[in-house]
């Protein structure tokens, strides 16, 4: 994220320039250059490069660049969509505004108190953070129910068994129903070769990871978004209503809160066992 709170596509060439791209930002992102970068890191400098982002971004790239380079490993991950920035935005002056202080930094997934989506961390400027459950963050709760997506993520052509990219990641939340013993509160990520290309640099990196072996249908049952796209919900119909004329707060109270309920704030607090016993007897999977 650049200081102002704008998520944007940089080039890295050290570790301490990667960090700080790591952390997923559930916006999207400014692509401004980076194409054009790529494409001359990869012929000019002959440099290595790894490209990340959406999986619509990955196949923009290949289309941009016409043909695959030996040099490039193109890296997606299992996307729900993307939420517009100018909401991000708006939503960040709302918390200001709520914390009386100007919002430093916003973290959309701290792993301070476990994996998933537990916890998001504010950073205002005079430094003082605050920790939220995300049912109630507004913004996330939209999130999380696919309501805030980019009309085109609805349809996208991309969340498909067709990939443009050599790897994709994502989160495993199957893992505690078909891995129990693997399940770890720090997290499990899911990782799928596409190529050949990904499944080399896999192998070659993968000694640094306990891992276990899935099949892709396995994978698919929990992840949906690697076959198809989110549906769009009659809420989506709403939900940026007034982005262009309501200051921040009305926009944010008037089209976000809304989307956060009771149910969600029970569900959070229930035990993992009751909630898959209420799960099962409801006939959900
Ligand atoms: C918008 C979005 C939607 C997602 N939806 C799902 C989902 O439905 N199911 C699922 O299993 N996983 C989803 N993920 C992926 C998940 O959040 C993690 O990114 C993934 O599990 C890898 O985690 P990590 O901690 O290893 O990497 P992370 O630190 O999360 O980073 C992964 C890479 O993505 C890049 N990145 C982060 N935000 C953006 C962005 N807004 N646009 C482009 N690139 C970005 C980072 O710079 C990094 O290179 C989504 C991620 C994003 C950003």
């Amino acid at each position: 994220m650049d200081r102002d709170n704008t998520v944007v596509h940089r080039k890295a060439t050290t570790v301490d320039g990667i960090r700080k791209m790591q952390n997923s930002k559930y916006v999207q992102s400014d692509m401004r250059g980076i194409y054009s970068d790529v494409k001359n890191q990869l012929e000019v400098s002959s440099a290595k490069v790894l490209f990340s982002g959406t999986p619509c971004q990955c196949a923009g790239l290949m289309a941009y660049l016409g043909e695959d380079y030996d040099n490039l490993i193109c890296v997606d991950f299992i996307c729900h969509g993307v939420p517009s920035p100018l909401a991000f935005q708006k939503y960040l002056g709302w918390l200001s505004e709520r914390f009386g202080e100007e919002v430093h930094s916003y973290q959309f997934r701290s792993k301070r108190y476990g994996w998933g989506y537990r916890r998001c961390m504010i950073s205002t400027i005079e430094m003082n953070r605050h920790h939220w459950t995300r049912v109630f963050d507004p913004y996330l709760m939209c999130f999380l129910q696919a309501i805030n997506y980019r009309e085109a993520c609805y349809r996208c052509k991309f969340n498909s068994e067709r990939k443009y990219s050599d790897i994709t990641i994502g989160d495993f939340g199957g893992v505690r129903e078909i891995q129990p013993d693997f399940f770890d509160k720090t997290g499990c990520s899911v990782v799928l070769a596409n190529s050949e290309k990904g499944l080399a640099f896999w192998n070659g990196i993968s000694s640094k990871f306990d891992k276990v072996d899935l099949s892709y249908d396995e994978i698919c049952r929990f992840n949906p978004n690697l076959k198809e796209p989110c549906k769009r919900p009659d809420a989506r119909n709403s939900v940026y209503v007034g982005i262009n004329d309501l200051p921040d707060s009305d926009y944010v109270r008037k089209a976000l809160f809304p989307y956060l309920s009771v149910r969600s704030v029970l569900s959070y607090y229930m035990p993992f066992p009751l909630k898959k016993a209420i799960h099962i007897l409801l006939g959900r999977k």
